[in-house]
Formats: C-alpha cells, structure tokens, sequence
C-alpha cells in the first residue's frame, strides 16, 4: 500500500515574494502533517531575495529541499510598459525547460506537480513524466472564480470592464463590480489581459485546485464551485480550500530596536502601515499619508519606500533592495514630531512579527492575500489600501461581507487620498466605536480559522482528501 510518506511533491513557484511564501509554507504543511517530501523551485530573476530568513522558516530540512533555478533573463522580451503579470508569464515561460531538467535530473521523480498560476504552462512537463498536477491559488475562491470565468465574460461583455454599468455576474457567486475587476482585467487591449485568459483556460486542465482559504470565510463561491451550474461545469475537479496558511513568526531579525519599541507601547494601539513586497506611493501621497498619520495622534510602524514616479506595483521584482536612511521626501519637520510616537521601517519588515505583536491595533495594507491572512490571523481590523493585482476584490470582502476593514471613498489607484480621510479611518479602526466591531468580527475570523485546521475542521480534512487523490493516482500509474 502506499502511504503519504512514499509521496513526492513538486512545487513551482513564480517571482515574487507573495507567490513564494505561501508556497513555502505549502511545503512545509505537507512535510510536517503528512510527511510528504516536498521541492521546492522558484523561478528567479538573479534579484536577491530580501530576507535571507525566509528559507529559514522552520522547514522540515530532511523533508523540504529548495531549488533556485538558474536565473533566466527576459530583457530582450520586455519593455518599460510590459505589466507584471505579463512579465511573470514570459518568466515562468522561459523557465521551463530548466525545470524540465531539473525534474528529469531527479533521483525520486515526483508524483505531483504543483504550480501557482502563472505556472499553468508546466502542465505538458507534468503529463510528460506522469505526475498528477495541481494549481495552487494562494488567494480567494472569489478571484479564483472570476480567472477561470473570465474567458466566458471574454465572449459575452463587449468594451472595457471598467465601463461596464452592471455588476459582472459569475454563476453561483457573488457578482464582481466592475471597478474592482484584476488588474490584467483593466485594459483588454494589453497583453497581460491575453494571457491571463490563458491562466483561466488552462486551470480546468489541472487535476484540482488549492485555495489558501477556507469553507467559512467563503462559503457561498466555494459551494458554487461545487453545484451542478456553469462555474462547476467549467471546473469539473475537485477545489481544495486548505487555508489559512500563514507563516510562522520570523526569528529574530535585523530590527531589535523597533520589538523592544513595540514591548513598551500598550495593547493594541500602534497601527502597522505597510503595502507588501511590490507596493509603493506617489509622492504627493505619501506626503497626505504621513499628514493623515499624525494628524490622527495614533502611534504606528510605516514600512517606507521612496515614491514612485511610474507604476503602484515598481517594488514587485525588486522588493527590499537599497535602504532609505534619509528619506526626503516626508512633510518638513515630520520626523522630529513623530518621534515619540512613529517608526519608519525603510523598505522590508519582518511583518508577521509586527502583526502578531500584542502593542498593535490596527493594518493599513495594500490587502495582499497573505497581508490578508496574517492580519486575520493576528487579530488586526484593515484599512483596506488596495493597489494592484486582485487586491480591490480583497478589500471588498473584507469591508462588505466580512466587516473586518474600512476603505477610503476614492480607489488609491486613482485618486489621492486626503490627509483628512486618512486621520479618519486611523481613528476609526484605532478608537472608534465601528473599529470595536471590526476587532470582535477578525477575533471571530481568526478562530472560525485556527478550527479550520483542526483535525476535524474543513481545511485539514480538504489537505487529507488531496493527500489521497495524490496517493491514488500514483497507484493507477505504478498499477497498484
Ligand atoms: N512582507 C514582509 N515584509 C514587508 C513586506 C511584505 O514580510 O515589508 C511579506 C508579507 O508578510 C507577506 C508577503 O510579504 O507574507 C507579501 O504578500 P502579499 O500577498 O501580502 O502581497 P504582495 O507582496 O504579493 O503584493
């Protein structure tokens, strides 16, 4: 017979540390529960990643290898205008064939293929050496929804989603208001919309699909995806919501100072304001920012980076790199007045630790899923900064049906947001009556979540199920 222990799972992970964390702790998950050997092979770009800790996470190191693959160089397929996604699909793209040889090269060939979505090309490479292949999301059943959906509304909407007038309607799930549609959604013109139809086409190809979240954080879009209508016709395999899975808290790391700051403030009244590994800010914003934060006389940790003059997400292949000392950028006069009760963390912080520190009370994040999760999980209420990707989608489940964050009125994308508004939804979330509420709702969440992982809850069982599908198709390929 054979057990979770003969298994060996491969995963592909894309650029990007938000599509490398959370395979990370994929890996270490089925090492650690089921003890599954697991690769790990990240495809790179020969940019450093920023924290060196990362692969330090508490990996099981006899079960979890990480293969950085040689780096490919795509200069000569891009441009300056050549968005993310499209950049990360040429990556993987390039990438294959070494992970062809990487695989081929092994001793223990694997049994299963896991890529995250811009990996779905590898799907060849898994037929080709037998192995069962899996799409791992590390996002919503929502925006997983909407991707594998998008070819249908491809054919029905004509014109630009934005101006649609009507809400995009996906059967069995919530509706999708136009102006929270994904970025490669934006513009139908450009080539990341192309290939993220592709993405959409190519998951149902798979064997099944992992989501990073969990049966009552989304039961509505994970039902649909089960039901007997269009969206379970399209994805005619089993969907395995596995989540939350949030890494654990970093060692301790290069910034002892701001923990030893945070041990003294009291409970829950620093708010932590961050935008993930590619984030960043206008000028102009991140002057109205540092206003709205101390004009609202709340204390808080601001991951800082200079402003951008071109794209919200410039930061995203060169997270972390350079430090800003001596920013110039702030309002005159800015650091001296908030001494007492601001720190500016230039460029990376270990943010798990922060966010699980007791002292904070509050997020302003860009709402990057695994931002998402580590605030739910951390017991922290949202101001909800979306910037880029499918994060406008994440800000309104966590303002609309989660009550779990507050918004401002404009898109950031868009428009500036006033210092006024800001001071507002600090002191909202920090001390006002609604932040209350919010704070009861993730408490809730999060242990809605930890039951989840429990050895009757619905994700562990969902893990085990894919465990078994894995351990099945291996026998119908060895005819056992
Ligand atoms: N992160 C971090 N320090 C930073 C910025 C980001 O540790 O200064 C981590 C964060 O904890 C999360 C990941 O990087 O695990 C970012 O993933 P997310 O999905 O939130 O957003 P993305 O960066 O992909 O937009």
């Amino acid at each position: 017979d054979i057990s979770s222990k003969d298994l060996h799972v491969a995963i592909l992970s894309s650029p990007g540390m938000g599509h490398l964390i959370p395979v990370l702790v994929l890996a270490n998950r089925l090492a650690a529960s089921h003890k599954i050997k697991v690769t790990v092979l990240l495809v790179t770009t020969g940019v450093a990643l920023p924290e060196s800790n990362l692969l330090k996470l508490p990996l099981d190191q006899s079960l979890v290898e990480f293969i950085e693959l040689p780096p490919v160089d795509i200069s000569h397929l891009v441009g300056p205008s050549t968005q993310v996604v499209t950049q990360l699909c040429i990556m993987v793209r390039e990438a294959l064939p070494l992970l062809h040889s990487a695989i081929a090269s092994m001793d223990r060939r694997p049994d299963a293929l896991f890529v995250d979505p811009f990996g779905t090309e590898a799907l060849p490479i898994a037929a080709e050496f037998n192995m069962a292949k899996y799409v791992y999301v590390p996002s919503t059943a929502w925006f997983t929804a909407l991707t594998v959906y998008c070819p249908v509304l491809d054919k029905e909407i004509q014109g630009q989603f934005v101006d649609q007038q009507e809400h995009l309607k996906i059967p069995g799930c919530k509706v999708v208001r136009p102006e929270d549609v994904v970025d490669p959604m934006l513009d139908r013109n450009d080539q990341q919309y192309n290939e993220y139809i592709k993405i959409g086409k190519q998951i149902p190809l798979f064997d099944g699909i992992l989501l990073n979240t969990w049966e009552e954080l989304e039961p509505k879009t994970l039902q649909a995806f089960k039901e007997n209508h269009i969206l379970s016709s399209l994805v005619n395999f089993p969907i395995y919501p596995i989540g939350p899975l949030t890494r654990p808290i970093e060692p301790a790391g290069s910034d002892p100072d701001l923990i030893q700051w945070l041990d003294k403030q009291p409970n829950e009244s620093v708010i932590f304001v961050s935008f993930g590994s590619g984030g960043m800010l206008s000028a102009q914003q991140i002057i109205e920012l540092a206003w709205g934060l101390e004009l609202s006389q709340q204390r808080f940790v601001w991951v800082i980076r200079p402003p951008t003059k071109g794209r919200v997400d410039d930061a995203f292949f060169n997270v972390g790199n350079g430090s800003d000392d001596n920013p110039d950028y702030l309002p005159d006069g800015f650091l001296t007045r908030i001494r007492d009760v601001g720190k500016l963390v230039p460029m990376w912080a270990q943010q798990v630790k922060i966010l699980s520190h007791p002292s904070i009370g509050g997020f302003m994040s860009h709402c990057g899923w695994n931002s998402t999760l580590e605030s739910i999980t951390s017991d922290v209420p949202i101001i909800a900064w979306p910037l880029y990707a499918e994060q406008r989608l994440n800000a309104t489940l966590l303002t609309k049906e989660l009550g779990v964050a507050v918004r401002p009125k404009v898109l950031p994308t868009k428009e500036v947001v006033g210092r006024e508004e800001i001071e507002k939804m600090v002191r909202t979330i920090m001390e006002g009556k609604e932040g209350v509420v919010m704070r009861d709702n993730v408490k809730k969440l999060k242990i809605g979540a930890m039951n989840a992982h429990e050895n009757n809850g619905s994700s562990y069982k969902s893990m085990c199920e894919l465990v078994m599908d894995i351990i099945v198709r291996k026998g119908d390929i060895i005819g056992v």
